[in-house]
């Protein structure tokens, strides 16, 4: 096994052909992405069907996360499709009002939001290029000053930085998406703007009052209240994804690695996968080769134990989104060969008590000298756990049930199959053969039998 970091790849318009996703399939991805920001549950749902059959036909197991848009707020309409300038020091109204806008206010549509602010919050428009500071809040009107001005326009989405908002996490689009999208049994479920660990558990709640299939749910952290809550939420998740995106709007943009490198910290102890997002070789979109920061940013993801790197535009609208996930593969492979050579942060692994299950597991094997650590596995939960400690071998795990192989795509260095015989038989040897891991000793770890033993 030549990497450990996992690639998850945004699914859009330039790759969701049968040919395309073969060949990125091929090129090492682990794990796709389906933004449902951009099409209704129906749509994106024979994308599900194909994304499956093409991993079939390959015999390359991949996972499929169905990301939901989320509580995303915006302005109503102005008048034709006319630009605004708003200029600093103006004053700006957002009220109830459904007519069309001008230079002086616009509708907010959301009551929920009207209904949360507070004076002295920041209202950020077109990913921050406007700031507006609340002065007053009345029932149906909020009276801004315009701290940073550009052009404003219908529709555009805005965030609230200093706001905790009231509102319900699923939209009626998300319910209506994930209606549709449970039939189709994703592995994962990823919930946008997430600001509380309840947020987490009615989401949990809406599919399993839906479907007896184990879905994961990953909790995007993108708003600045979700990083200060950030261990109960991890702790209501299965995983995390760090959504750099809306995350470098909503907190000074010279936070967001620290803010990440405390998110990847917080859930190896906690032992939750992390999924590092958004801009990672942005200049793909039209470039043959990323830019030298880009490369860094990736090798990073690997070099801080993220599970997982991921693809956004660059794949969905790029030109080449085969190049680009041939690009991550090669920069994560590397990064992750030179960490297992090199080591030279194991502060990262500090964090575990001493007498923690996974960890014994990890330095048994390591004092072994073993080549791998065969887990027979029921559920993901030993898996991750053993996977959060780091080992710098691969983990196969031996799975009897499809979904619990695809889920542990995302994992950091584990190798899943999902065999029934083999699971029945505790057949270590030949999970291993099966992945071309033939020689040296073996940890096996029985979740059943709760037993742990070297193999020679
Ligand atoms: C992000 O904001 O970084 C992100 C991944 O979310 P989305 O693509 O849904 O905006």
């Amino acid at each position: 096994m030549t990497r450990f970091t996992k690639v998850t790849a945004s699914i859009g318009p330039k790759c969701e052909d049968e040919h395309t996703l073969t060949k990125m399939i091929n090129a090492g991805v682990n794990v796709c992405r389906l933004n449902f920001s951009h099409d209704t549950g129906d749509v994106q749902g024979t994308k599900i069907d194909l994304i499956r059959a093409v991993s079939n036909k390959l015999g390359k197991r991949v996972a499929i996360m169905v990301d939901i848009q989320g509580p995303k707020h915006r302005i109503g309409d102005f008048e034709s499709d006319k630009h605004y300038p708003l200029k600093i020091g103006q004053k700006f109204i957002l009220d109830s009002d459904d007519t069309p806008g001008n230079e002086n206010r616009v509708q907010l549509p959301d009551a929920d939001v009207m209904r949360s602010l507070n004076v002295g919050d920041r209202i950020l428009l077109n990913d921050g290029k406007i700031e507006l500071r609340v002065d007053a809040v009345f029932d149906d009107m909020v009276e801004t000053t315009v701290m940073r001005g550009d052009e404003i326009w219908s529709r555009r989405g805005f965030n609230l930085p200093d706001t905790d908002v009231d509102t319900d996490i699923l939209t009626s689009k998300d319910k209506a998406d994930l209606e549709y999208a449970i039939k189709k049994n994703p592995d994962f479920v990823a919930v946008s703007f997430v600001q509380r660990a309840e947020d987490i558990s009615n989401v949990r709640d809406f599919i399993t009052e839906r479907t007896a299939s184990p879905i994961k749910i990953v909790a995007k952290i993108e708003r600045p209240n979700a990083v200060k809550r950030i261990v109960d939420i991890a702790n209501a998740a299965d995983a995390v994804m760090i959504a750099r995106g809306d995350l470098a709007v909503e907190l000074p943009f010279e936070q967001v690695p620290a803010v990440s490198r405390r998110i990847l910290r917080e859930c190896r102890k906690l032992n939750k996968p992390v999924i590092m997002a958004t801009q990672m070789l942005s200049s793909m979109v039209h470039a043959e080769f990323p830019t030298r920061a880009e490369i860094s940013d990736v090798a990073n993801a690997a070099y801080l134990c993220a599970d997982s790197a991921m693809t956004s535009e660059e794949t969905t609208i790029g030109d080449n989104p085969v190049r680009v996930i041939e690009t991550m593969n090669k920069i994560l492979s590397f990064a992750d060969k030179d960490t297992i050579e090199n080591p030279y942060d194991w502060s990262l692994m500090d964090n575990v008590p001493e007498n923690d299950w996974s960890r014994s597991v990890s330095s048994m094997a390591f004092l072994n000298k073993a080549s791998a650590i065969v887990v027979f596995a029921r559920d993901t939960e030993s898996v991750t756990q053993i996977s959060c400690r780091r080992p710098d071998i691969p983990i196969i795990a031996v799975c009897n049930e499809d979904m619990i192989a695809n889920q542990l795509c995302l994992s950091r260095g584990v190798l899943s199959v999902c065999d029934v015989s083999l699971f029945g038989q505790r057949d270590a040897f030949s999970a291993a053969s099966l992945f071309g891991i033939r020689t040296g000793k073996l940890v096996i770890v029985d979740e059943e039998k709760i037993s742990l033993r070297v193999l020679d």
